[in-house]
């Protein structure tokens, strides 16, 4: 019975030759681009060999052979970078060429014969497939825990330096405090000593370049002094000490630490507190900052008109304060950005207030959260805006 070995063995290099042509001309084989032409044929030959006993009566079967350059030929494909789809179509390609070199001398053959070499040629390809698949996977896999464990790795560099520099900033900010507090201390005792002397007229220049200092190294201190807080939460250092507290005390207590800006400005400060929670269980330091914060931005920010506090039980055990003034108002475009740190409205002069960091609401929500709460704002230009601050009745210590 003819069983087309030989005349497969006779033609390998046209085979090859027709395929790696086949290969480099197929669009989608993009890794083969880059390849040298041995880089493409690589152990085919050998396969073929393979092949060809596989189709021959008289010689054992080389199936070991084939079996392990199938293998070597996936972990070669993987290490030239090939994807999946890549693989399969140069396989579809070799099915074609063999057929199509081996086409004359099939034509001589029986019907027998044909379909026999046809079946064992097909199964042995599907073999090599199955195999070169097998490496080509495990190598890929390998390749992605080298680059996850290596990214592991990077990650946990990346958050090392991160907190150093976060630590390195953090000392210094704390260093700064020391001397500015020292610039502030002299300019006020300088400036007490100027103003009870007699000759006082004579010195206002100074005074005012003296004002200037202190204005600025207060500006400086708040500016540190925010920053530090902000740093202090990323750090996870802001420890929560609950205690029972009645809301309305605190929001009165802190409605008379900003009555005298208020006043300044003519703006009416109101409370209602009907449905207000007897007691509550939460951090009353943090939330008498929240509060500061948020009232006098909103002295800040008003120029005629009312602020309105408003506190009330929720359902669930929640419960709220609102403030809300009559001031200039927040786009919806800044709105997004509001509560980032050191973001701050450009005013219409292009210009920013006087003692804004653009940390206060970047400390707010922060605050908020570590009392397990929510803050929302509501704005229209020109009307005004209200913040809503959602608290648990019972901070829970985890
Ligand atoms: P700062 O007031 O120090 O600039 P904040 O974080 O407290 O920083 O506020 C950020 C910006 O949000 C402010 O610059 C101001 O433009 C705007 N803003 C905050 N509160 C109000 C408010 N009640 N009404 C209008 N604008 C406000």
């Amino acid at each position: 019975m003819k069983d087309f070995s030989l005349a497969l063995l006779n033609k390998i290099e046209i085979i090859i030759e027709q395929w790696v042509e086949a290969v480099r001309q197929d669009e989608k084989i993009e890794t083969a681009k880059e390849l040298t032409y041995k880089g493409i044929r690589d152990s085919l030959p050998i396969l073929l060999q393979a092949i060809a006993t596989i189709l021959s009566e008289s010689e054992d079967s080389d199936i070991k052979t084939l079996v392990e350059k199938s293998l070597e030929h996936g972990k070669l494909r993987a290490k030239q970078g090939y994807d999946a789809e890549e693989i399969a179509r140069e396989y579809r390609l070799i099915r074609c060429v063999i057929f199509s070199v081996l086409e004359e001398d099939l034509e001589q053959g029986t019907t027998v014969e044909v379909i026999r070499a046809m079946r064992l040629i097909d199964t042995a390809i599907d073999e090599i497939i199955a195999r070169c698949f097998q490496t080509y996977t495990q190598e890929r896999l390998k390749e992605f825990e080298q680059l996850q464990s290596q990214m592991r790795l990077t990650n946990q560099e990346l958050t090392r330096l991160v907190r150093a520099s976060k630590d390195n900033l953090a000392h210094l900010a704390h260093e700064l405090k020391t001397p500015l507090t020292s610039i502030i201390g002299y300019s006020d005792l300088f400036l007490r000593q100027m103003k009870q002397n007699p000759n006082v007229e004579n010195n206002v220049p100074n005074l005012e370049h003296i004002e200037k200092v202190q204005r600025n190294g207060r500006q400086l201190l708040r500016l540190i002094n925010d920053s530090l807080e902000i740093s202090r939460y990323e750090a996870g250092q802001m420890q929560l000490h609950p205690t029972e507290i009645n809301p309305q005390t605190l929001i009165n207590q802190t409605l008379e630490m900003v009555e005298s800006l208020a006043s300044a400005k003519l703006l009416k400060l109101t409370l209602e507190c009907q449905n207000c929670p007897e007691q509550v269980i939460t951090d009353s330091l943090r939330l008498q900052q929240i509060l500061t914060n948020l009232l006098s931005n909103a002295i800040r920010y008003t120029e005629t008109g009312t602020i309105k506090v408003i506190c009330e039980s929720l359902p669930d055990n929640q419960w709220s304060i609102t403030i809300s003034d009559t001031g200039k108002g927040i786009t919806p475009e800044d709105q997004k950005h509001i509560f980032e740190p050191y973001f701050r409205v450009v005013s219409a002069d292009n210009s920013y207030l006087p003692n804004s960091t653009g940390l206060g609401l970047a400390i707010v929500r922060r605050l908020v959260k570590l009392l397990q709460g929510q803050i929302s704002l509501t704005s229209q230009p020109g009307i005004g805006s209200t913040f809503t601050i959602t608290l648990p009745t019972e901070v829970s210590l985890s």
